[in-house]
């Protein structure tokens, strides 16, 4: 079938190319019942279809665990939005010269009610798959900001980190979402700081530029996180009205043994100063990484080093001046 479909096919005077995503399931060991069958086949397409696509993939049990335990937290998610289960983290970003924290990233967290704590990345994605991630997303913004506000009226001069999600950044409301809670919370709007990611800027770039220029005309920063984990394209960077480079801690969590790592993260320093973009190190754990980051220029950093993410009542505890 793969064969035949490699074949373009004439629509009019056009040969199109196309290609096929191939879901296998095999009666009667998988199961004996057509819709059944057509349920599983499906569901080994969709698994194709994120393996890359134009390849063919088979039905298995742990397909259909992963699709259930999908569906579980779907319906979970939807209780948890009605009740309020969620809530947020902060973890500090701290300045290495004077060990003063300059602001914190919002994580979030989901608090089930048996005391489970359930993190980000079981949740996010189905969020994300569902659309259910636009309202909690703007669930996350207010109390980010409102959080921001508490920090501000008692005279801290911090930054706050937000991350965005694909659908939440393809948003058309998104500017004006983001609009009102600035208003209403009375944030100053240049401590704010959204995250995205680099595939988030693929594909339709003239959208994802316009929507960056609508959010920067709030005053808001723009990050980009885990950066070096996509397509890193360096023309983009010119092109996008972002800020800070977020280095990931892929490349981080393994210096000083890893000599490639290493050579990574002090390109992208040596790219950001170029560029005149901040540069902020995630995921630093040890005194060795806060070294090597120091003498290669970035001097904000987050990570357990300093602190894990806490609760808002918590941070109190820190042993680190905030910036006033
Ligand atoms: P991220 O944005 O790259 O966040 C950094 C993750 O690394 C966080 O995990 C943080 O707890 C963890 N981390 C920080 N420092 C260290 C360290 O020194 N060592 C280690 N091993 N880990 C460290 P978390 O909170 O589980 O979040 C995972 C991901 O979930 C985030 O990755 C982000 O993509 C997503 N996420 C979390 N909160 C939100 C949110 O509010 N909105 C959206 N859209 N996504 C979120
Ligand atoms: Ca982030
Ligand atoms: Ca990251």
């Amino acid at each position: 079938m793969q064969q035949a479909f490699h074949e373009p096919v004439k629509l009019g005077h056009h040969d199109v190319a196309i290609s096929a995503s191939i879901g296998i399931t095999v009666a009667p060991e998988d199961a004996s019942e057509e819709e059944l069958l057509l349920k599983h086949a499906d569901l080994a397409m969709y698994e194709a279809k994120a393996r890359g696509k134009n390849t063919f993939h088979f039905f298995s049990q742990d397909l259909n665990d992963a699709a259930n335990e999908r569906l579980q937290i779907e319906n979970q998610l939807r209780e948890a939005i009605r009740e309020n289960q969620f809530l947020l983290y902060f973890q500090p970003k701290v300045d290495i010269r004077t060990e003063i924290i300059t602001g914190y990233e919002t994580l979030i967290r989901w608090l089930r009610p048996d005391n489970t704590l359930v993190p980000p990345a079981k949740f996010i994605p189905v969020a994300e798959s569902t659309g259910l991630i636009v309202q909690i997303g703007e669930w996350i913004i207010w109390e980010a900001c409102r959080f921001l506000a508490r920090q501000q009226s008692r005279g801290y001069d911090v930054t706050l980190s937000i991350n965005l999600s694909v659908r939440q950044f393809n948003d058309q409301d998104l500017p004006l979402i983001v609009e009102r809670i600035l208003k209403r919370t009375g944030v100053k709007p240049r401590a704010v700081i959204f995250e995205i990611t680099e595939s988030m800027l693929m594909g339709d770039t003239d959208a994802a530029i316009n929507q960056l220029n609508q959010l920067k005309r709030l005053g808001v920063s723009l990050s980009i996180d885990d950066f070096g984990t996509g397509y890193s394209s360096l023309s983009y960077l010119k092109r996008f009205p972002v800020d800070e480079l977020k280095i990931d801690r892929s490349f981080v969590k393994d210096i000083p043994q890893d000599r490639n790592d290493m050579d990574i993260v002090a390109a992208i320093i040596a790219m950001a100063q170029k560029m005149n973009l901040r540069v902020v190190a995630e995921g630093v754990e040890t005194a060795q990484q806060v070294e090597f980051l120091r003498n290669n220029g970035c001097f904000e950093v987050q990570g357990y080093f300093y602190s894990m993410p806490l609760a808002e009542q918590e941070l109190s505890q820190l042993n680190y001046t905030v910036n006033t």
